[in-house]
C-alpha cells in the first residue's frame, strides 16, 4: 500500500470541499480533495439552481464542474477516489482510499455531505431502480407519459415533481401533512401546475408491481387522519424526504448531534478534534444550501490554515487523548 502525505486533505467534492479546495490552495497549503461517489455531490442530480448568487439560473452539474475547474485552477489536487477509512486517534491522520492508497494528513477538512432518505418499506427497497428513485434528473427520463408518484413536502419534493412533468403525464404529490416546507416561489409553481395533483395526509403503505420484468405498477396509501388505504396506479416513485448527513466515516469519532449532523464549535468549522474541520451539510441541519456549504467550506480552509500556522514547527505526530470527541449523539 502506498502512503502519501498532504498538509490538507478534503473529503468530499460538493460547494464545501470545492470551495474549501479553492482557498486551501490559494494559502498554498497544495491540498488534495478526494471526490467520493458523487463527483460535485447532490447538485449534480438537480436541474436549475436560481440561488446561487450571481447566475440568475445555473444548471446543477454545470455549476458543479465549473467549481472544480476553478479548485484545479488553484492548484487543487483533486482525486477521484472514495474514502473508506479514518484514523482521527493520531497526528498526523490517516485516511484509506478505495485504491488501496493511504494518505496521511495535518488537517482534515470533511466535507462529506448528505445523502437522500428512504422511507424504509421492504417494498420500496424491493424496486430500488426498477420504478424507485431518490432522483428525478437522473430517472425522470424513463417515465414519458407515464403516471408517478413524488413523497414529500419540502423543496426536493416539489422541484422534482415539477420537473417530472416535463415527461410524465400525470405526478401525484403525496405528502404526510396538508402544508409545504418549500419555499413559496415553489408552491406557487406546483399549484398553478395542470398536470400536478395534490394527495394530502397520505403515505405509502406499499409499492407494488411486476415480478418479470420487475417493475412498479403502484402504490397503496394510507390516509394518516382516517386510517383508509387506497390504491394508485402509477409506473414511478420518487422520495424526496430529506437528506441525512454522510457521517459513516466519522461517526464513532466525533460528536454528533441533531440527530447525527457532526458537532462543530458555533460560528466556526472546528470540531472536538484540533486540525479536523466540517463544513456543508454534514454539519449543518438548519441551512442546508449549496451557497451556506460553499460559505462553510471556504471557513473550513482559513480554519485549518490557522491551525496549520499556529502549530508551526511543532511535532504533530502526536497521540490525541483518549476519548476525545464523544462518539455519540450528545443530548441537546
Ligand atoms: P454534498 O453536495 O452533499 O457533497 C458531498 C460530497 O461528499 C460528494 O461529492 C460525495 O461524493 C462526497 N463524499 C461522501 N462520502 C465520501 C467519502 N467517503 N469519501 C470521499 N468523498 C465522499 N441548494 C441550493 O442552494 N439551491 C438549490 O437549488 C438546491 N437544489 C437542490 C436540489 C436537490 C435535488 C438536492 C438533493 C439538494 C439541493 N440543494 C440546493 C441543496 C444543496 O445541494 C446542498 O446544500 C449542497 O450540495 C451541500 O453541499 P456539501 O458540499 O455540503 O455536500
Ligand atoms: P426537507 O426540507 O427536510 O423536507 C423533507 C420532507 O419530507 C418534509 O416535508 C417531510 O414532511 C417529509 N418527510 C420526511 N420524512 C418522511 C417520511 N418518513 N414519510 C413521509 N414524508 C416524510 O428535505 P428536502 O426537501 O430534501 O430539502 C433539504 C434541504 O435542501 C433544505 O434545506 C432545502 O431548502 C434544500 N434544498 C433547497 C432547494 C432550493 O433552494 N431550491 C432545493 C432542494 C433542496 P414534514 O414536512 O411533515 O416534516
Amino acid at each position: 500500500m502506498s502512503t502519501t502525505h498532504t498538509k490538507v486533505l478534503i473529503v468530499g467534492s460538493g460547494p464545501a470541499g470545492y470551495t474549501a479546495g479553492v482557498y486551501a490552495s490559494r494559502a498554498m497549503l497544495e491540498p488534495m480533495l478526494v471526490q467520493g461517489i458523487e463527483p460535485g455531490g447532490q447538485l449534480t442530480t438537480t436541474t436549475e439552481v436560481e440561488n446561487w448568487p450571481g447566475d440568475t439560473e445555473v444548471q446543477g452539474p454545470d455549476l458543479m464542474v465549473r467549481m472544480e475547474a476553478h479548485a484545479r485552477a488553484m492548484g487543487c489536487n483533486i482525486v477521484h477516489d472514495i474514502v473508506t477509512d479514518l484514523d482521527l486517534s493520531q497526528r498526523p491522520f490517516t485516511a484509506t482510499l478505495d485504491s488501496g492508497q493511504a494518505v496521511t494528513a495535518d488537517a482534515i477538512i470533511l466535507a462529506t455531505g448528505a445523502r437522500a432518505k428512504w422511507l424504509g418499506l421492504p417494498t420500496e427497497d424491493k424496486f430500488k431502480g426498477f420504478g424507485v428513485s431518490a432522483c428525478a434528473t437522473c430517472d425522470g427520463f424513463f417515465y414519458r407519459g407515464q403516471e408517478i408518484v413524488v413523497v414529500g413536502g419540502g423543496n426536493t419534493a416539489v422541484e422534482e415533481a415539477l420537473f417530472l412533468t416535463n415527461f410524465a403525464s400525470k405526478v401525484t404529490l403525496i405528502h404526510r401533512r396538508d402544508e409545504l416546507r418549500a419555499e413559496k416561489i415553489l408552491q406557487n409553481r406546483l399549484m398553478k401546475n395542470p398536470k400536478i395533483e395534490t394527495l394530502w395526509f397520505h403515505q405509502i403503505e406499499e409499492v407494488y408491481g411486476s415480478e418479470n420484468p420487475l417493475g412498479v405498477e403502484g402504490v397503496k396509501v394510507k390516509n394518516v387522519q382516517t386510517g383508509e388505504i387506497t390504491d394508485l396506479p402509477c409506473k414511478g416513485v420518487f422520495i424526496a424526504i430529506g437528506h441525512a448527513p454522510a457521517t459513516e466515516l466519522v461517526k464513532d469519532q466525533l460528536e454528533t448531534h441533531n440527530g447525527g449532523y457532526v458537532k462543530v464549535e458555533p460560528g466556526t468549522t472546528h470540531t472536538a478534534i484540533p486540525g479536523v474541520f466540517a463544513a456543508g451539510d454534514l454539519t449543518d441541519h438548519v441551512y442546508r444550501q449549496a451557497v451556506t456549504s460553499a460559505g462553510m467550506g471556504c471557513m473550513a480552509a482559513l480554519d485549518a490554515e490557522r491551525y496549520l500556522a499556529e502549530l508551526g514547527e511543532t511535532d504533530v505526530s502526536t497521540e490525541l487523548p483518549l476519548g476525545y470527541g464523544a462518539p455519540q449523539d450528545a443530548a441537546e
